[in-house]
């Protein structure tokens, strides 16, 4: 039997960045992942890489480049008569970029000296791990194991996926053709990506969301905004809605949904649910390693990741804290780490949150109705990418940057951005947090001129009333 020092199960972000940091660390590790790509070839990298955060975003971007074509090009005086969609090749050009991601993975697994078993894996008693494939089973043994399995689409009890007019997120990234009507049940980050790239392509985009409110994890100020603008670029959102019932025929589909009491319904081509993930626990073990999963299919863990079995940790999707990439990976360290004995910690309260519509949501740390309800005082400075030259130039000058700082120390509390590339302004924010930064640091930190960044500069000034271009 091989015998190595980690077995992690789940290649996704979470487990195979854990793999990679444990054999730098010089462990023999082994990493089994049971994802095989259309062509029956092993694909790690999980939902992230093959179905999620990469494809999404490769469909985000072509489908903004043919909004900005159609819409925006006009007004830098570049006039394109005729516009067309050639929908296979944008597929083709994602499925690509997958492809060429899966197996730089594979890459990083052989140059790193990490055994790769393909396979479902089940952990069993002693540390064993039992991989069956295709009917064969082979069983190797670990001294600590990583459970990273991660998560796939939730299923609503009245809606099952048939996978053509009721479909999850991962056949919403592979549509041969725009649907002319797409209902979407939820109006959460996958129904505001998804629903962005196909109202962008040409669908009549309508969202069914359960909770009275938008995004209620956001600052309110900031989802307001969005909210209007989303709607402004055609999507359609019900509030308050409570599918009943659903009648899919061949090639569409009828939802019945009751809003303010009353019975409403309409018909679809395709139904996309995206009511969030279920962790894949499954049959991640067998009932006698007594491993404690919670209600929810989630492995329970402490702050530091250990299950409730000794050597056996738990990272990512499949644990608590929100399911998002980066936190799966940084997960992934922190227990490789400990497992080679060194220091380790993972700072939950700096994880970034984004949202990649047109403009962008992104923000780090508390928000005012947080603070609000947990009685911190704070101060408040805030600025509108409107007044932003860079912006201006750029013609994209909606939102802004709000910074929320204590209001005795000055400690940087919070900070939320609606605009363009708040995806990538948030990394200061996440980096100042880091460092226990107060928004005096910001306010005196040297921007380059003119970049969307000086919003940050002015939103940190404005904290103490201090913003030049504010009026
Ligand atoms: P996964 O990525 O789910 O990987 C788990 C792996 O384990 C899979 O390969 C699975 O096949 C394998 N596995 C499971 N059970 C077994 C078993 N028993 N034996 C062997 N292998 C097993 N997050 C972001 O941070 N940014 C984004 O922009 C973003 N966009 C997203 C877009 C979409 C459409 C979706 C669906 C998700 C998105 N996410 C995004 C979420 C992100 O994909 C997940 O948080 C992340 O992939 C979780 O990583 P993980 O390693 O825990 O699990
Ligand atoms: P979500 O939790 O973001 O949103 C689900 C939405 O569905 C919520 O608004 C919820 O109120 C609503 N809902 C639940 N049940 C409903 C029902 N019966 N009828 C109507 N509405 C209902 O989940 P998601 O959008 O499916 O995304 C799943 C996960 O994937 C998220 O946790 C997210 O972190 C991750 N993800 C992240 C990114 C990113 O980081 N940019 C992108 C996509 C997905």
């Amino acid at each position: 039997m091989q015998q190595f020092d980690v077995i992690i199960i789940g290649a996704g972000p979470a487990g195979y960045v854990a793999a990679i940091r444990c054999a730098q660390s010089g462990l023999k590790t082994a990493c089994v992942d049971k994802w095989l790509n259309q062509d029956g070839k092993p694909s790690p990298g999980g939902t992230c890489l093959n179905v999620g955060c990469i494809p999404s975003k490769a469909l985000l971007e072509s489908s903004a480049l043919f909004d900005q074509v159609n819409n925006d090009y006009a007004a830098h005086g570049i006039n394109c008569e005729t516009v067309e969609l050639d929908l296979a090749t944008m597929m083709k050009r994602k499925n690509k970029i997958v492809t060429d991601l899966t197996s730089g993975i594979s890459t990083l697994f052989s140059a790193n000296k990490i055994k790769q078993f393909t396979g479902h894996a089940k952990l069993l008693k002693d540390k064993l791990v039992e991989i069956q494939l295709n009917g064969k089973t082979e069983t190797i043994k670990g001294v600590s194991i990583i459970l990273a399995p991660g998560s796939t689409p939730r299923e609503l009890d009245n809606i099952k996926f048939n996978h053509t007019t009721i479909v999850d997120s991962s056949d919403a990234l592979s549509f041969n053709k725009v649907p002319e009507k797409l209902g979407i049940i939820g109006s959460g980050v996958i129904g505001l990506e998804l629903g962005s790239v196909w109202n962008r392509l040409g669908s009549e985009v309508t969202i069914l969301e359960a909770l009275p409110d938008f995004l209620p994890g956001a600052d309110k100020k900031l989802a307001r905004q969005a909210l209007s603008l989303y709607k402004k670029q055609g999507l359609q959102f019900n509030f308050n809605a409570l599918v009943k019932n659903v009648a899919p025929e061949k090639n569409k589909i009828t939802v019945e949904f009751e809003l303010k009491g009353e019975n409403n319904k309409m018909v679809f081509d395709k139904l996309i649910v995206a009511v969030g993930r279920q962790a894949n626990t499954l049959s991640i073990c067998a009932e006698d390693t007594g491993l404690e999963i919670d209600k929810q299919g989630k492995i329970v863990v402490n702050e530091k990741c250990l299950t409730n079995l000794p050597r056996v940790y738990a990272i990512g999707d499949a644990v608590r804290g929100p399911m998002l990439a980066h936190k799966g990976s940084e997960e992934g360290i922190m227990v490789a780490n400990i497992i080679a004995g060194h220091y380790a910690h993972l700072n939950y309260d700096t994880i970034p949150f984004v949202i990649y519509t047109h403009p962008e949501i992104a923000w780090c740390g508390l928000t005012e109705e947080q603070l609000k309800q947990n009685g911190t005082q704070y101060n408040s400075g805030q600025f509108s990418f409107a007044a932003n030259g860079r912006a201006r130039a750029a013609g994209q000058t909606h939102g802004f940057v709000k910074i929320l700082a204590d209001k005795k120390t000055d400690r940087i509390l919070g900070v939320h951005i609606l605009g363009e590339q708040a995806s990538e302004l948030i990394a200061q924010a996440v980096v100042a947090m880091e460092f226990n930064s107060s928004s005096e640091d910001l306010a005196m930190t040297l921007y380059a001129h003119p970049s969307l960044s000086e919003s940050i500069h002015e939103a940190a000034l404005d904290v103490n009333n201090q913003a030049i271009h504010k009026a």
